[in-house]
Protein backbone atom coordinates (compact mmCIF):
# COMPACT_ATOMS: atom_id res chain seq x y z
CA UNK A 1 0.00 0.00 0.00
CA UNK A 2 0.95 3.36 -0.86
CA UNK A 3 1.36 7.05 1.08
CA UNK A 4 -1.21 8.25 -0.88
CA UNK A 5 -3.29 6.03 -0.48
CA UNK A 6 -2.60 5.84 3.31
CA UNK A 7 -2.85 9.29 2.99
CA UNK A 8 -5.95 9.51 1.63
CA UNK A 9 -7.48 7.08 4.23
CA UNK A 10 -6.08 9.35 7.30
CA UNK A 11 -8.04 12.33 5.16
CA UNK A 12 -11.02 10.14 5.22
CA UNK A 13 -10.68 9.74 9.22
CA UNK A 14 -9.97 13.13 9.68
CA UNK A 15 -13.23 14.33 7.44
CA UNK A 16 -15.54 11.56 9.45
CA UNK A 17 -14.29 12.79 12.89
CA UNK A 18 -12.79 9.49 14.08
CA UNK A 19 -9.01 8.69 14.99
CA UNK A 20 -6.19 6.57 12.92
CA UNK A 21 -5.94 4.05 15.21
CA UNK A 22 -4.34 0.28 14.15
CA UNK A 23 -7.66 -1.44 14.60
CA UNK A 24 -9.11 0.66 11.55
CA UNK A 25 -6.03 0.73 9.89
CA UNK A 26 -5.55 -3.22 10.05
CA UNK A 27 -9.04 -3.59 8.06
CA UNK A 28 -8.23 -1.36 5.25
CA UNK A 29 -4.84 -3.13 5.00
CA UNK A 30 -6.34 -6.68 5.40
CA UNK A 31 -9.02 -5.89 2.49
CA UNK A 32 -6.37 -4.01 0.22
CA UNK A 33 -3.75 -7.24 0.86
CA UNK A 34 -6.37 -9.99 0.17
CA UNK A 35 -8.06 -10.66 -3.19
CA UNK A 36 -11.87 -11.74 -2.22
CA UNK A 37 -14.77 -11.01 -0.71
CA UNK A 38 -15.78 -11.00 3.11
CA UNK A 39 -18.39 -10.26 5.24
CA UNK A 40 -17.64 -8.29 8.37
CA UNK A 41 -16.91 -11.17 10.59
CA UNK A 42 -14.93 -12.94 8.80
CA UNK A 43 -12.65 -10.13 8.93
CA UNK A 44 -12.97 -9.49 12.17
CA UNK A 45 -11.93 -13.29 13.48
CA UNK A 46 -9.07 -12.41 11.13
CA UNK A 47 -7.58 -10.00 12.55
CA UNK A 48 -8.48 -11.47 16.03
CA UNK A 49 -5.99 -14.46 14.72
CA UNK A 50 -3.31 -12.10 14.47
CA UNK A 51 -3.88 -10.28 18.22
CA UNK A 52 -6.01 -7.24 16.81
CA UNK A 53 -9.11 -6.65 18.84
CA UNK A 54 -11.66 -4.79 16.64
CA UNK A 55 -15.13 -4.50 18.12
CA UNK A 56 -18.35 -4.73 15.61
CA UNK A 57 -19.15 -0.86 15.69
CA UNK A 58 -15.54 -0.06 14.74
CA UNK A 59 -15.27 -2.61 12.11
CA UNK A 60 -18.90 -1.86 10.61
CA UNK A 61 -18.13 1.67 10.60
CA UNK A 62 -14.78 1.60 9.18
CA UNK A 63 -15.85 -0.46 6.44
CA UNK A 64 -18.81 1.79 5.59
CA UNK A 65 -15.99 4.68 5.62
CA UNK A 66 -13.95 2.52 3.13
CA UNK A 67 -17.06 2.37 1.25
CA UNK A 68 -17.88 5.95 1.36
CA UNK A 69 -14.30 6.92 0.13
CA UNK A 70 -13.97 4.40 -2.79
CA UNK A 71 -11.60 1.97 -1.04
CA UNK A 72 -13.54 -0.67 -0.95
CA UNK A 73 -16.98 -2.03 -2.81
CA UNK A 74 -20.13 -3.24 -0.87
CA UNK A 75 -22.04 -6.07 -1.69
CA UNK A 76 -25.04 -7.47 -0.45
CA UNK A 77 -26.08 -10.96 -1.32
CA UNK A 78 -29.57 -12.59 -1.02
CA UNK A 79 -28.70 -13.91 2.20
CA UNK A 80 -28.06 -9.95 3.52
CA UNK A 81 -25.04 -10.95 4.64
CA UNK A 82 -22.68 -7.18 3.11
CA UNK A 83 -19.08 -8.51 2.00
CA UNK A 84 -16.66 -5.88 1.17
CA UNK A 85 -13.85 -6.71 -1.22
CA UNK A 86 -11.28 -4.35 -2.25
CA UNK A 87 -11.51 -1.49 -4.98
CA UNK A 88 -7.51 -0.33 -5.01
CA UNK A 89 -6.57 -1.48 -8.49
CA UNK A 90 -9.39 -3.38 -8.77
CA UNK A 91 -10.97 -3.17 -12.39
CA UNK A 92 -14.68 -2.95 -12.48
CA UNK A 93 -16.50 -6.48 -12.33
CA UNK A 94 -19.84 -8.51 -11.57
CA UNK A 95 -20.38 -11.51 -9.89
CA UNK A 96 -21.99 -14.77 -9.89
CA UNK A 97 -22.47 -16.15 -6.96
CA UNK A 98 -23.22 -20.31 -6.71
CA UNK A 99 -26.07 -20.84 -5.03
CA UNK A 100 -24.92 -24.42 -3.84
CA UNK A 101 -21.48 -23.55 -2.40
CA UNK A 102 -21.81 -19.56 -2.44
CA UNK A 103 -18.73 -19.67 -4.27
CA UNK A 104 -18.65 -15.81 -5.66
CA UNK A 105 -16.90 -15.71 -9.30
CA UNK A 106 -15.74 -12.96 -10.76
CA UNK A 107 -17.07 -12.14 -14.68
CA UNK A 108 -16.58 -8.70 -17.11
CA UNK A 109 -18.21 -9.14 -20.06
CA UNK A 110 -17.43 -5.61 -22.48
CA UNK A 111 -20.53 -6.44 -24.54
CA UNK A 112 -23.00 -6.35 -21.64
CA UNK A 113 -21.38 -3.31 -20.54
CA UNK A 114 -22.28 -1.69 -24.02
CA UNK A 115 -25.46 -2.75 -24.36
CA UNK A 116 -26.46 -1.62 -20.73
CA UNK A 117 -24.83 1.83 -21.36
CA UNK A 118 -26.82 2.03 -25.08
CA UNK A 119 -30.29 0.74 -23.68
CA UNK A 120 -29.81 3.58 -20.90
CA UNK A 121 -28.64 6.47 -23.09
CA UNK A 122 -31.55 5.52 -25.42
CA UNK A 123 -34.07 6.76 -22.31
CA UNK A 124 -31.92 9.67 -21.93
CA UNK A 125 -29.94 8.63 -18.94
CA UNK A 126 -26.12 7.68 -18.28
CA UNK A 127 -25.00 5.14 -15.91
CA UNK A 128 -23.86 5.96 -13.05
CA UNK A 129 -22.93 2.43 -11.16
CA UNK A 130 -24.68 -0.84 -11.69
CA UNK A 131 -24.92 -3.89 -9.87
CA UNK A 132 -24.87 -7.56 -11.55
CA UNK A 133 -25.29 -10.09 -9.58
CA UNK A 134 -26.02 -13.69 -11.43
CA UNK A 135 -26.95 -17.11 -9.19
CA UNK A 136 -26.14 -19.89 -10.25
CA UNK A 137 -25.89 -23.50 -9.82
CA UNK A 138 -23.04 -25.77 -11.12
CA UNK A 139 -23.66 -28.03 -14.57
CA UNK A 140 -23.78 -31.65 -13.36
ZN1 LIG B 1 -15.50 -8.94 -6.82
Amino acid sequence: MNNSYINGFKEALKKENLKFTNQRFSILQFLTNNDGHYDCDSIIDYLKKNKIKVSKATAYRTLDLLVKYDFCRKMVLDDGIARYENKLDATHHDHMICIDTGKIIEFMSPEIEKIQDDIAKDKGYKIIKHVHQLFVKKIS
